[in-house]
């Protein structure tokens, strides 16, 4: 599995992935498209709370979870007010 080595790097897959949202959200609005309902949320999974990783031991040592190690990772669009689900 290809694994990125630096934060810095996910950092910029990351930005580059919020501008390709972003495009496509403005074209989607460029053709008529009601988006004032859109929501973009970024979600951010953590490795479980008992993980002895190497990031997890460092988000334990530094007490900071946010250096914890990501299962998942991304950006999830849904509809505000709908009950349909797609
Ligand atoms: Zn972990």
């Amino acid at each position: 599995m290809f694994k990125l080595t630096s934060p810095s790097q996910q950092e910029q897959i990351r930005a580059l992935a919020m501008r390709q949202i972003e495009k496509l959200l403005k074209e989607m609005q460029n053709d008529g498209k009601d988006l004032s309902k859109l929501k973009l949320k970024k979600f951010q999974k953590t490795h479980h709370i008992d993980c002895k990783c190497k990031l997890c031991e460092i988000a334990k040592t530094k007490n900071d979870p946010r250096l914890r190690g990501l299962l998942e990772d991304g950006f999830k669009v849904y509809v505000d007010g709908g009950k349909k689900s797609s």
